[in-house]
């Protein structure tokens, strides 16, 4: 649908079997992009399927597309690992043209009322979620003005980046920060055509929310066994019968409208932050 033959995508954060990094990393390549499967570790979650490997299956699903993929690990809140992610890509594949900078901390000890957080897990959450979308677009940023070809930078916000709710304080305050963060940067990459767009995904089925449901729930349970015992699944019916159009969101759906904003298509949108929530947001 979207014709991305000949360009290459970064894709930090996906080497979750049902995350959201993961689908847009496949969609791209259905697109025709090669990409650069990143993650901070192979295999962020343990619970994952006997032979999922993580961001080295994720290289097999893309080339098996026939196209080409590599994964390089970096922490997204480091400066000179980030760095070194954008230069190996580059000397990888010669060129990067889509960002998708999408990374976002595990959730758990971040989802307590403000009174109950620490400021460790405060922290956690701001330099993986906002300095980590700052050093990953910084990076990239430069090395498509110095290209000089133009580029698609997209960021992962939340539709907690536009409405605060109880016990989602250090992270609804970071995803406020991605949406300000894309609008100053769109503003400044305008005059290199480089353009810059926040998602703002609503709730999505991926292994993160067993953690929050943990979380939230006043057990003492690991995401994991959130997760086998079943009440994951119970939780994301529950959440998506509350949604105007019926169901949560699949990281499918964010991936159409990352697809869409990493194409031409999408050449005359900045600074925007579009909600992928099934309504549940509108604004
Ligand atoms: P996820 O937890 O499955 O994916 C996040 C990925 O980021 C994981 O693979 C994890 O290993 C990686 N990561 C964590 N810390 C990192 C670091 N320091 N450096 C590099 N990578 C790191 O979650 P997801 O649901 O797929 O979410 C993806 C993005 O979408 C996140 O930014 C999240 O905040 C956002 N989002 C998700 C939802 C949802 O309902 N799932 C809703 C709104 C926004």
């Amino acid at each position: 649908m979207y014709n991305l033959s000949g360009k290459v995508a970064l894709v930090t954060g996906a080497g979750g079997e049902h995350g959201i990094g993961r689908a847009i990393a496949i969609r791209l390549a259905k697109e025709s992009a090669d990409v650069i499967v990143s993650d901070v570790v192979d295999n962020p979650y343990a619970h994952n399927s006997i032979d999922w490997e993580g961001a080295p299956s994720v290289v097999r699903e893309i080339e098996a597309l026939g196209r080409q993929a590599v994964t390089i690990l970096a922490d997204v809140s480091d400066g000179e690992q980030v760095d070194a992610l954008v230069n190996e890509g580059i000397e990888r594949f010669g060129q990067i043209d889509i960002l998708v900078s999408n990374a976002g901390s595990r959730p758990g000890p971040d989802r307590v009322p403000v009174v109950e957080l620490e400021e460790e897990a405060w922290d956690t959450v701001h330099t993986t979620n906002l300095k980590g979308t700052f050093l990953c677009c910084r990076a990239v940023a430069r090395h498509m003005i110095n290209r000089g070809g133009g580029g698609k930078i997209i960021t992962m916000s939340s539709v907690s980046g536009k409405s605060g709710s109880a016990r989602f304080a250090a992270y609804a305050a970071s995803k406020f920060g991605v949406i300000g963060f894309t609008q100053a940067l769109a503003q400044e990459l305008a005059p290199h055509h480089i353009n810059v767009n926040a998602i703002c995904p609503g709730v999505v089925d991926t292994e993160r929310w067993s953690y929050i449901g943990a979380a939230l729930s006043s057990e003492d349970i690991s995401g994991e066994e959130w997760r086998a015992s079943g009440r994951h699944t119970e939780a994301m019916k529950q959440r998506g019968s509350g949604i105007p159009l019926g169901r949560v969101g699949t990281g499918e759906d964010v991936a159409r409208t990352a697809a869409f904003l990493a194409s031409s298509e999408s050449d005359y949108l900045t600074g925007l932050a579009i909600n992928v929530a099934g309504g549940s947001s509108m604004s």
